[in-house]
């Protein structure tokens, strides 16, 4: 019985002690690790942790402030081991912020590099010392008796609407259980390569790193700066023979976009994407560039561990279509209700309602915030006879006739205009579908005002008329050299409101 993700580092160092677990080759510190040698510093801080804090019967917050790196993935296992849970937040983090989520967590460590000189009054582990730890076999054995899997791995923070931040909570149980799904759905094995992109802070990261660990497969850590210059990017997958990408849709558009793409000669095998919606022109052209490559459209918020619905692109799509999220995963239930809380059920083809989740995968709530916490995980309101909760996503979804969901965009970005209601996601992928832009963004002021990026103005109001409906047309299309982006490479649409 997996109770642990600690299970599937045990399990890997066992089959492959030698075999690189991870490569950062543009790193400052290691530059790649076995398995190893990546279990003995694990264990050695998960002994050092476990001395110095595990005096009480309930799980601690550990505060790991790292740039993404080997010794950051030693201090999630690490931490892991010890029986506590961690928040990451990277070294770019403003001091502000930092003090935000300390003032939620009120973490009972942290762990660092020297070199970064943080001074928040806590009591700190530095990296640089870890190897100087001694580990204490016993003191773990004790510790992974105890352990259950209902405890916290990770607590993730992520932007709430009031300006203070979200601490989404989330299981080793719903972790083991999206992870064994990666590995099956995906058939994953210790031949896989892989190429990081998401931060660490970001949940896309928890594919790369847990599947990568359960299988024996290598991760290659690649920093988001360098993401700037694809030729950079798509000459190390080469080089490396890289065969499996888990990116963010931004950086796919961003790659088709400068067409770098056909100067490489890439072992891309599966090419999955997930955080916003891809549009198809930009999929097409990949799926033109690669065409042995398997892609998969994954879908799902932090709240429910990542990933709860997904759709293999096989059938063709046309650039302004909008690509299915599809079905749900194995052990996870999608539920669309209407505004008034009817069932919508997959046979009723194009009827939009906000989307729910049931399952393993659902977080259990955000840290120290049961006010939010109830607002969002509510109990079905399809029985009220035992406790059944669902993760509200605030997405709106339809069927389509393959019984699989397609995603218009957020409830929050709905708007009336003249009584009409709007998705700007729709509005969005239509203007996508245009050959000169490279992205879109709409946002609503009064009227609905198109950012776009291009080479050149463009006559998007002639362009659109056939397209959408007349109240559907933008009033306004500014022109923009690029899009800013957000910690987490999806445009900033809060930025965008300064261009008014
Ligand atoms: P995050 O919690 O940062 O992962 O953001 C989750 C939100 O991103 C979801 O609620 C969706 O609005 C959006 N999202 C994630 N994946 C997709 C996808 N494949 N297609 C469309 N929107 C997505």
């Amino acid at each position: 019985m997996v109770r642990s993700i600690y299970d599937f580092l045990e399990k890997s160092v066992l089959k492959f002690p030698e075999k690189l677990a991870f490569v950062d080759a543009f790193g400052s510190n290691f530059k790649s690790i076995n398995y190893k040698e990546f279990n003995i510093l694990s264990k050695k801080l998960a002994s050092k942790i476990a001395k110095d804090l595990n005096d009480s019967y309930t799980q601690n917050s550990i505060l790991i402030l790292l740039p993404k790196s080997i010794d950051c993935l030693i201090s999630f296992f690490g931490v892991s081991l010890s029986g506590n849970f961690y928040t990451l937040l990277d070294e770019k983090t403003p001091k502000e912020r930092i003090e935000k989520v300390i003032n939620i967590l009120k973490p009972k460590l942290l762990i660092t590099s020297k070199n970064l000189k943080f001074d928040f009054n806590l009591p700190t582990l530095y990296t640089e010392d870890f190897v100087n730890f001694d580990i204490d076999e016993a003191l773990l054995e004790e510790v992974k008796e105890r352990h259950i899997d209902t405890n916290l791995l990770y607590v993730f923070f992520t932007s709430g609407s009031t300006g203070v931040p979200k601490g989404v909570c989330i299981s080793h149980k719903s972790v083991i259980d999206y992870t064994f799904w990666v590995c099956e759905t995906f058939n994953l094995s210790e031949h896989e390569i892989l190429a990081n992109q998401a931060p660490f802070y970001f949940d896309n990261s928890i594919l790369d790193i847990f599947s990568s660990v359960k299988v024996g497969a290598t991760l290659h850590l690649l920093p988001n700066h360098l993401f700037a210059f694809p030729n950079k990017i798509l000459s190390y997958l080469e080089e490396k023979k890289i065969n499996m990408i888990f990116w963010v849709p931004s950086v796919l558009i961003y790659f088709a976009n400068t067409n770098a793409l056909k100067d490489f000669n890439l072992d891309l095998k599966k090419v999955l994407f997930c955080g916003e919606i891809m549009p198809n022109k930009q999929l097409n052209f990949w799926r033109k560039t690669l065409p042995n490559t398997e892609f998969f459209n994954l879908y799902g918020p932090t709240e429910i561990t990542d990933v709860c619905s997904f759709h293999k692109v096989e059938r063709e799509f046309k650039d302004e279509d909008i690509l299915p999220i599809g079905k749900a995963c194995k052990n996870t239930e999608l539920l669309v209700f209407d505004e008034n809380m009817n069932f919508i059920s997959p046979k009723e083809v194009g009827i939009k309602g906000e989307l729910y989740i049931r399952g393993t995968c659902l977080s259990l709530g955000y840290y120290n915030d049961s006010e939010k916490t109830k607002k969002a995980f509510i109990q079905n309101p399809l029985h009220n006879n035992y406790l059944d909760l669902l993760y509200k996503t605030g997405d709106i979804v339809a069927y389509n006739e393959f019984g699989e969901l397609l995603c218009f965009g957020r409830k929050d970005n709905q708007i009336k205009y003249m009584g009409h209601r709007i998705e700007l996601g729709e509005i969005e992928s239509v203007i996508n579908s245009h050959l000169e832009i490279k992205n879109t963004a709409c946002i609503f002021k009064d009227e609905i005002i198109c950012f776009y990026e291009s080479k050149k103005e463009l006559d998007l109001k002639t362009f659109l008329k056939d397209k959408l409906n007349a109240y559907m047309i933008p009033k306004r299309f500014i022109r923009l050299d690029s899009f800013k982006l957000n910690q987490n490479g999806k445009i900033d649409r809060i930025v965008l409101n300064e261009f008014i």
